[in-house]
């Protein structure tokens, strides 16, 4: 059961999101839902700005929108004076019908096509992190055809990779992404891009890992392109203006995830990277993130209604919501952990546990496993927490179930910003096969 500072709730002692009543949002919108405490977000931009403030350095806070990407998402990152990375012509697409500003966007991607390439050139985007040689000379033909310029950096598989509270220090990183640094093919790629008098090295990416628990992972990160850095500067009188030290900050989704502030990642990425900007003699570049995961997951629910039960005597009983690894395929996936209360009573005292159980056909789908809660009837409303992140943004119509809405609330306000799929949606794309 998570303790009570995780969730709020009402004078009727329901749930509230954002300052709604979770069962008056259920029963206006209907289950299952997405719900985001649209302040939350906002919240963790500032805390980043403000950690970053603290340490008198330039930086841009550059939002993974593959954690979750909709026009309205879009809007807040853009009210907060977030950065975007995208790593789609359709997230592209569709931040740029959220008017967010081009300039302000990364595009992203270790497979970007031609068309994408265009697309982001076209459109003028802030910066094409490129991952590989072949995207390298795709993006060469892309600019010599339009008669374009572009930002670009180079990302860098250094070596490090981290999970929650380990990390993996390798010479060699064994990933689908990036540059590899020991090989020499990193400095190939830099020599090529230097060459090119329609791209502009503004800096050097590395991404690290996701749900990253603690600041080792990032500090040997830091060493690792400062280093490169070092070694570029002698050797070609280059220096970065821009670090990207990509994302990865991790959040509680259980009382077993011990969080870091996302400050203290700040304040000792900064402190580490000025140290060995001493050390090297190199100028501090400015830092850019790329958090996912920490601005949206903590802020989401997912709303859904009680109704199938199956008891076996002996074994534990399944309870049944109407969504499941349509809208949340994390459990299934990666055996992801979460917590859930009942909406009416957050604060009822657990008298069984039992296994929360999606709709879907697949036997793993169950939302959580040996979940503890108060007796339950068909009809009561669960909300599972911190799912914004991931959630809906992996969404699919397996079972041709129709995908939720998905309402922001904010300040006692909630508003519909994607509304539910229909059945007919589900076959808008279907064509009947002429024989
Ligand atoms: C996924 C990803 C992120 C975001 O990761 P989170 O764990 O959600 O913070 C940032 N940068 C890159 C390059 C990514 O692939």
């Amino acid at each position: 059961m998570p303790a009570d500072d995780y969730y709020e709730t009402n004078d009727q002692g329901h749930l509230t999101i954002g300052g709604v009543d979770a069962l008056d949002l259920a029963r206006e919108y209907g289950t299952p839902l997405v719900v985001y405490d649209v302040t939350q977000i906002r919240q963790q931009f500032r805390a980043l700005q403000q950690a970053f403030t603290k340490q008198h350095i330039d930086y841009a806070i550059s939002y993974a929108s593959k954690a979750f990407a909709t026009i309205a998402m879009y809007q807040v990152v853009n009210q907060e004076h977030g950065h975007i990375d995208v790593v789609s012509g359709g997230e592209l697409f569709t931040a740029l019908k959220a008017g967010f500003p081009s300039s302000k966007i990364s595009f992203h991607g270790n497979n970007k096509t031609r068309a994408e390439l265009l697309m982001a050139v076209q459109n003028h985007v802030g910066v094409i992190i490129l991952d590989n040689f072949h995207e390298i000379k795709l993006l060469e033909e892309v600019l010599a055809d339009t008669k374009s310029h572009i930002q670009v950096m180079l990302r860098i598989t250094p070596g490090v990779t981290a999970h929650t509270h380990e990390y993996d220090q390798t010479g060699q990183e064994d990933s689908k992404f990036g540059f590899d640094v020991k090989s020499g093919q990193a400095e190939q790629a830099f020599l090529q891009v230097q060459a090119s008098e329609q791209m502009t090295l503004i800096g050097l990416h590395a991404h690290i890992g996701s749900q990253i628990l603690e600041t080792t992972g990032f500090k040997l990160e830091v060493k690792k392109l400062m280093l490169l850095v070092r070694e570029w500067a002698k050797k070609y009188d280059y220096q970065p203006q821009i670090l990207n030290l990509g994302g990865g900050f991790g959040i509680r989704y259980t009382a077993q995830d011990q969080v870091l502030a996302l400050g203290t990642f700040v304040e000792q990425i900064v402190t580490t990277l000025r140290q060995l900007a001493e050390e090297y003699q190199l100028k501090v570049p400015a830092v850019w993130v790329e958090p996912g995961r920490s601005i949206v997951g903590s802020a989401g629910y997912s709303l859904y209604t009680i109704g199938a039960r199956k008891d076996v005597p002996g074994l534990m009983p399944y309870v049944a919501v109407d969504g499941g690894m349509g809208d949340n395929i994390r459990p299934a996936l990666y055996q992801a952990d979460y917590e859930a209360l009942l909406a009416r009573d957050p604060a009822a005292q657990p008298s069984e546990t039992v296994h929360l159980a999606g709709r879907y056909c697949e036997s793993g789908d169950l939302l959580i496993k040996k979940l503890p809660l108060p007796a339950t009837k068909a009809g009561d409303v669960i909300a599972m927490l911190a799912t914004g992140a991931y959630g809906y943004s992996m969404a699919s119509n397996y079972n041709r179930v129709p995908r939720p809405a998905v309402v922001f609330a904010e300040n006692g306000h909630a508003q519909e910003v994607v509304t539910r799929e229909t059945n007919e949606d589900l076959v808008s794309h279907d064509r009947f096969y002429q024989e």
